[in-house]
């Protein structure tokens, strides 16, 4: 895009999955005007960045996929990030996107002007306005690096899990990885067979549970390209499935019990009882994300690895040092450390109607009605935000009702008389009071700490419920829940 447009009936802000959705939903529409600003120079979020060895989706393809560009050509079960991330780019042309995106585009701020009933953005590329703004930055967007001292005085290479450094050879390299969350279960099988020595930093040992991804033959995509029906019973099935496991994790007792089958997995791929008693995890199941591998364990029982159990402490010019107190060198060091999942940090970009940023407004607990809207913020739509992710299923589908939200909020801003319109406080409040309510009795809040907490300790990060749920909630626009702004008076001259 040579230019960026005076004004847009819709700014999306992100060209990530949620971005590039709202985007193919909005051409469906026959929605024409619109532009998608992204700060880097490539569609794809979270899978642009991601591209660490090993990275892949730990959802089942088929239901990670969007509803409007079903691919029976995955390669695998779980594709990996380089197949997703075409997948992406692809979409670009399907659906010819291209001469909406703004790439290398970054918003520096937004703020609702009252007056004029618009948005007013600042970009690294200039300025525009925008009736409606859709924020889709992803919910793990920015690393987490851990506070640890001595963190910048490491000699060697050093990156996060989702800023890798290709162009550090790690044959034969004594490689730190601290963190064992999702990244980590897939970068150490991903670097182990070929670095010299690993030592994996330990905090909290996760659930890990059989993942049996496996490569799809030329016949089966065939046949899923040929028969859309076939293809689409699997991804029916597949979401039952994910529904029963979310039914799981809505009771803490199933939980339980599911972990003790599930436990197996670690019995089966670990001889070795001191190995196996480091990695036993001792919360309930669910209650952190569920880790999926086929491979971790097996990585782990590899004669040049060593876990350390407690974490990483501190960091020295030549080393880590683990809870034990004792110095591993190493040359290299992987942060598999996550991200700010419920902090939101674009939230400081926006400025609502009475001149507080989104941030400031949303403190330490972020708080959406529907996870899409926010009293104060006329007009703005956050895909992924407070309580809409998943810990049993794809947030894909969740995204999909919040789109299905803004087209038929836009309908409703299609009437002249509306200029903008608003959650009710009153409606967000009773929102967040059931979202809360229906929280107190999953696994999520059985007594672990995870990232899905925010600062106070309520569960800001995920959906109570099933996927079901949310869309029938979320999908419709009950107008009863809004104040719908008046246009603005015509200026005469
Ligand atoms: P994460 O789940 O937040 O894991 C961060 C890890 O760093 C945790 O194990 C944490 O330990 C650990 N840590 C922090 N400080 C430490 C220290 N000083 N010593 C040792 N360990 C330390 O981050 P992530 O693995 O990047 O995953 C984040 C999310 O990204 C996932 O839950 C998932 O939603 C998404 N993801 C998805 C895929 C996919 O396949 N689709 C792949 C990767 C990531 P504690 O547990 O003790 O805090």
């Amino acid at each position: 895009m040579p230019d960026l447009p005076a004004h847009v009936r819709v700014a999306i802000v992100g060209a990530g999955f949620a971005g590039l959705a709202t985007a193919i939903r909005l051409t469906q529409e026959g929605e024409d005007d619109f532009v998608v600003l992204e700060r880097a120079h490539e569609v794809g979020g979270v899978w642009r960045e991601n591209r660490y060895p090993g990275a892949a989706c730990d959802v089942e393809s088929r239901l990670y996929e969007l509803d409007a560009a079903p691919n029976p050509d995955w390669s695998r079960r779980f594709a990996g990030g380089e197949e997703i991330g075409a997948y992406l780019r692809g979409l670009v042309g399907d659906f010819e996107l291209g001469p909406h995106l703004a790439l290398g585009t970054e918003l520096e701020a937004a703020r609702w002007d009252e007056d004029a009933a618009r948005w007013r953005l600042d970009t690294s590329r200039g300025a525009l306005t925008a009736d409606v703004l859709v924020a889709a930055p992803g919910a793990l967007a920015e690393p987490r690096l851990p506070d640890l001292p001595g963190l910048d005085t490491f000699e060697g290479p050093a990156f996060h899990t989702a800023q890798w450094d290709e162009s550090v050879d790690l044959d034969g390299q004594r490689v730190a990885v601290i963190g064992t969350g999702a990244s980590a279960i897939q970068v150490v099988p991903g670097i182990q067979p070929r670095v010299g020595r690993l030592t994996l930093y330990q905090r909290t040992p996760a659930w890990v549970i059989p993942r049996r991804d496996k490569a799809l033959s030329p016949r089966v995509r065939r046949l899923l390209r040929r028969v859309p029906l076939v293809r689409k019973a699997l991804r029916g099935s597949l979401y039952v499935h994910h529904e029963a496991l979310g039914f799981v994790f809505r009771h803490v007792s199933l939980a339980r019990v599911a972990g003790h089958v599930l436990g197996l997995h670690l019995r089966r791929q670990v001889k070795d009882p001191a190995l196996r008693e480091t990695l036993r995890p001792d919360d309930t199941l669910g209650c952190r994300r569920v880790l999926l591998s086929d491979d971790y364990y097996p990585a782990l029982t590899q004669p040049n690895v060593e876990v350390v159990a407690g974490g990483a402490v501190e960091v020295r010019p030549g080393g880590v040092v683990g809870a034990d107190g004792v110095e591993r060198p190493a040359d290299v060091v992987v942060f598999a450390t996550g991200f700010y999942a419920t902090e939101f940090p674009f939230a400081e970009h926006l400025v609502g109607a009475d001149g507080r940023t989104l941030g400031e407004v949303w403190g330490a607990s972020p708080k959406a009605h529907l996870g899409t809207t926010v009293a104060g913020f006329p007009n703005l739509f956050v895909l992924q935000g407070p309580n809409t992710g998943l810990g049993h299923s794809s947030v894909l589908l969740m995204a999909e009702a919040q789109i299905e939200h803004l087209v038929n909020a836009l309908a409703f801003l299609d009437r002249p008389d509306v200029a903008a319109v608003e959650p009710r406080p009153e409606a967000q409040a009773a929102f967040v009071a059931d979202v809360d309510a229906q929280m107190e009795r999953t696994v999520w809040l059985s007594g672990c700490e995870s990232w899905y907490l925010d600062e106070t300790g309520r569960n800001a990060a995920l959906w109570p419920g099933g996927v079901g749920a949310f869309r029938r909630r979320v999908g419709p626009f009950d107008e009863s829940e809004y104040r719908l702004h008046p246009a603005p008076a015509p200026v005469h001259a």
